[in-house]
């Protein structure tokens, strides 16, 4: 085992397990440290959904919010290229099907929200169309006859989140990196031009030294960043999932809705996976603060309203049983934009987190390995500055 790294990676959830991926293949030397399983949280939790429209929660604030949300748009793009790539780059065989996206609307106000938000994802290049109801019907006859129109993506669609970052964390150990689950980053020092690291892996304490340290902690970030000082405000989410018992394929698309906390598909196996946005209740500390370490409380009245909407959308799911339903957290930043780029004052430390992570993760990879390595990456990244918030305290 080696002591020393060109890159230390924070966290082996599906952006961690890319990042160390893409650095090991351009041949980086690389460890990644995950506290506990590679995939355990989030990332393994999530519904797959690989959305490139704007989500409900973007557009509930008003068209403004929708504006600004807007500007990840390029990420998303970049996104949609990776996904389709990933598996092949990788030499890893695991589900991504991208057969498109609807983004419902039920009456004449989610119709023409949905058409100024098409508007808006037009102009940043989105391949998106409106279609009116005897359009949604032609294409995915499932849907109730109360879709009045729907957004069309053809580059929507999902992945499968059980085995999706595990396979880039086998591709990443076969590029040469080092990656360790039950490995816990406990301290992290610039000294000397580069970061000595603690890990702590069950009762015996590794230290280890990198160039540059990316930190990949999804709801952990804001710890994270405690741990040197730097203030990266991030805002926990807990969420409810429902997957049903797998019955013969008869849904074809990524479904999301303009007006209601809404997402389903198919996967491949046939479970129909429900989410969108229900809340769950975060547990809390003794002292009060979110324990982001503790299983969130399902709510009886999210996995009812999810089920309403659920079947007020695809009337054909009435009578599947459901197979189980579980919560996880995820973090949005305060802005509802993603964090990406440099922590300032910390040189070689490198963060990414915030909002659909799960779709973003190999934009937010590509874009901390370009970083790492000293390029300028693909996408401009000033939107989605770590320190934005910092500055506007200032
Ligand atoms: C129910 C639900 C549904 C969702 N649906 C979608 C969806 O459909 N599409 C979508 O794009 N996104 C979705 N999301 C969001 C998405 O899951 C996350 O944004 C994404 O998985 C974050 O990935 P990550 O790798 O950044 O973080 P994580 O998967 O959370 O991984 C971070 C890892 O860092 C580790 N870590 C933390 N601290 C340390 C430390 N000190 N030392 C070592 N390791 C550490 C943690 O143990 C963890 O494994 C959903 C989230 C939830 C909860």
């Amino acid at each position: 085992m080696s002591d020393h790294f060109d890159a230390l990676v924070v966290g082996g959830g599906l952006l961690g397990c890319a990042t160390a991926w893409m650095l090991a293949r351009e041949g980086a030397s690389v460890l990644l440290a995950e506290r506990d399983q590679i995939n355990q949280h989030a990332s393994g939790q999530n519904a797959g959904s690989l959305h490139f429209q704007l989500e409900y929660r973007m557009m509930e604030h008003g068209i403004e919010a929708a504006k600004k949300a807007a500007e990840a748009m390029p990420l998303h793009l970049e996104a949609a290229t990776l996904w389709a790539q990933l598996p092949t780059l990788s030499g890893e065989n695991f589900e991504v099907k991208q057969s498109g996206g609807l983004m419902v609307a039920e009456n004449s106000a989610q119709a023409k929200l949905l058409e100024q938000k098409t508007e808006i994802e037009r102009s940043w290049g989105l391949d998106v169309e409106m279609l009116d109801q005897a359009g949604v019907q032609k294409i995915a006859p499932y849907l109730s006859s109360s879709i009045v129109a729907a957004a069309h993506s053809p580059i929507e669609g999902k992945a499968d989140t059980r085995t999706a970052a595990p396979a880039l964390a086998r591709a990443a150990v076969r590029e040469g990196a080092e990656v360790r689950a039950r490995c816990e980053v406990t301290a992290m020092e610039r000294t000397g031009g580069q970061w000595r690291v603690t890990l702590q892996e069950g009762a015996a304490t590794r230290q280890v030294t990198a160039d540059a340290v990316v930190i990949a902690a999804g709801v952990w970030t804001t710890a994270l960043g405690e741990m040197v000082g730097s203030s990266l405000p991030t805002i926990p989410l807990a969420l409810t999932m429902t997957a049903t018992l797998r019955v013969p394929k008869f849904i074809g698309h990524l479904i999301q809705h303009a007006g209601a906390r809404l997402s389903l598909k198919q996967a491949l196996d046939g479970n129909v996976l429900i989410g969108g946005g229900w809340p769950a209740r975060l547990m809390q500390t003794a002292g009060g603060e979110p324990n982001l370490s503790a299983r969130p409380e399902l709510l009886r009245e999210s996995l009812a309203g999810n089920a309403n909407a659920a079947l007020a959308v695809v009337p054909g799911l009435n009578g599947i049983p459901t197979l189980r339903s579980w919560v996880g957290t995820t973090t949005v930043a305060p802005d509802q934009l993603p964090l990406v780029g440099a922590v300032s004052g910390k040189p070689g430390m490198f963060v990414a987190t915030g909002g659909s992570a799960f779709t973003l993760g190999p934009s937010f990879a590509q874009a901390l390995a370009a970083l790492v390595a000293g390029r300028a990456p693909d996408t401009d990244l000033s939107s989605f500055d770590p320190m934005r918030f910092q500055k506007v305290q200032s």
